[in-house]
């Protein structure tokens, strides 16, 4: 009889779900049911990870200045204060490992996004779930769920799964009214398709209390490769890389996402089509009698009568070959989530969703 038993709070973790991404029978396929981008990679990018592979037999850099420096250019921030890691998932990840242990506890909001539960647990704290107010994330309620164990808050800016955000005011109420020990963390997987936003980078510059973390997985078409990167005070930084793998990214990822993120051509494309695309699906369903919350992100969060009428229409779209997001894991048992795709995608969604209306009807 061996007592091989796991750290406490490791069995409590449920397995992460991902976007399903096919269907039995069904060749023809759209998979709206993870948020990724649906042009893919920037053609300069694909170049990048094909020109890496000669390299390979080299150790990847330790330190990621390449990548860093390029990240720094594009977006106008300091490169000390960034950190690289295999998707944000890993710099979420480090800051639950580095920052929380038995006893403390992580604030994380309704329909907050699942990997800062799974990060918790898996580092022995323990998750506190704020409720929203209607789909929104709610400052005051965040603040009252504070106390002397509050060590991390994580904030997704766009949410997912809602695509609602907060605005840079309630952003600094929040980081001013913590408690000293406390961190807040600003997830900015979808800043990128926010018109006029840094994520926060600035109350980061600002402040010794808030972290940013960003991703190449969404606008930048890049979530099979996984790389992500953190913004945070220097100190801060200094305490993430104590725990990173000095080979946490390959040569491949490190110099695709370089030239991903030096290609602002292509993302200002991504933008322009997403923001179009995603007021046309809104305003289609919207007419269909199935409203959503204006979304900031790549996706919307289809909301139904009832969470039979949300199945339904999931088993619908399924049946045509159309995979999107069933929710009710975040608490939205009554919604779907949408992401939003190329033209044709977005037009034979609409078409689905229309079918199956007129079916119930
Ligand atoms: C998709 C997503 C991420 C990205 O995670 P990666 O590990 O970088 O792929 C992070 N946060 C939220 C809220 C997301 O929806």
């Amino acid at each position: 009889m061996t007592r091989i038993t796991p750290q406490p709070g490791i069995m409590d973790i449920a397995l992460y779900q991902g976007g399903a991404s096919h269907v039995d029978g069904v060749v023809d396929v759209i998979k709206l049911s993870s948020n990724e981008n649906p042009f893919g990679p920037s053609p300069k990018a694909i170049a990048a990870c094909q020109a890496s592979a000669a390299g390979l037999h080299r150790y990847p850099s330790t330190d990621h200045s390449a990548l860093r420096s390029a990240i720094a250019e594009v977006y106008g921030l300091d490169m000390k204060r960034i950190i690289c890691g295999v998707g944000s998932d890993e710099i979420i990840h480090f800051l639950c490992q580095a920052y929380v242990g038995q006893g403390d506890e992580v604030i994380h909001t309704e329909h907050g996004f699942a990997m800062y539960r799974i990060s918790t647990l898996a580092a022995g704290g323990t998750p506190v779930e704020v409720p929203e107010d209607t789909r929104r994330v709610d400052v005051d309620a965040i603040l009252a769920a504070c106390n002397d164990r509050t060590k991390l808050i994580f904030i997704a800016n766009p949410n997912n799964p809602t695509a609602t955000m907060i605005g840079l005011e309630e952003i600094t109420r929040l980081a001013s009214g913590l408690p000293p020990q406390a961190l807040l963390i600003l997830d900015g997987a979808y800043a990128e398709y926010v018109p006029d936003y840094d994520g926060g980078a600035a109350l980061i510059e600002a402040r010794e209390n808030v972290v940013m973390t960003r991703t190449f997985s969404k606008m930048h078409g890049l979530g099979g490769l996984r790389v992500g990167w953190g913004y945070a005070p220097k100190a801060i930084i200094d305490v993430l890389n104590r725990i990173r793998g000095p080979f946490n990214l390959s040569t491949t990822a490190l110099e695709t996402a370089e030239a991903a993120v030096r290609d602002t051509d292509y993302a200002a494309m991504c933008f322009a089509e997403n923001a179009k695309w995603r007021e046309r699906l809104a305003s289609e369903l919207d007419k269909l009698g199935i409203p959503s919350d204006k979304s900031e992100a790549n996706f919307i969060l289809a909301r139904f009568p009832s969470e039979a009428d949300a199945n339904a229409c999931d088993d619908h779209l399924k049946s045509q070959g159309i995979l999107v997001r069933r929710v009710a894991g975040y608490k939205l048992p009554t919604c779907l989530r949408i992401t939003v795709g190329d033209g044709p995608s977005c037009q034979r969604v609409v078409a689905a969703i229309k079918t199956f209306c007129e079916q119930a009807a």
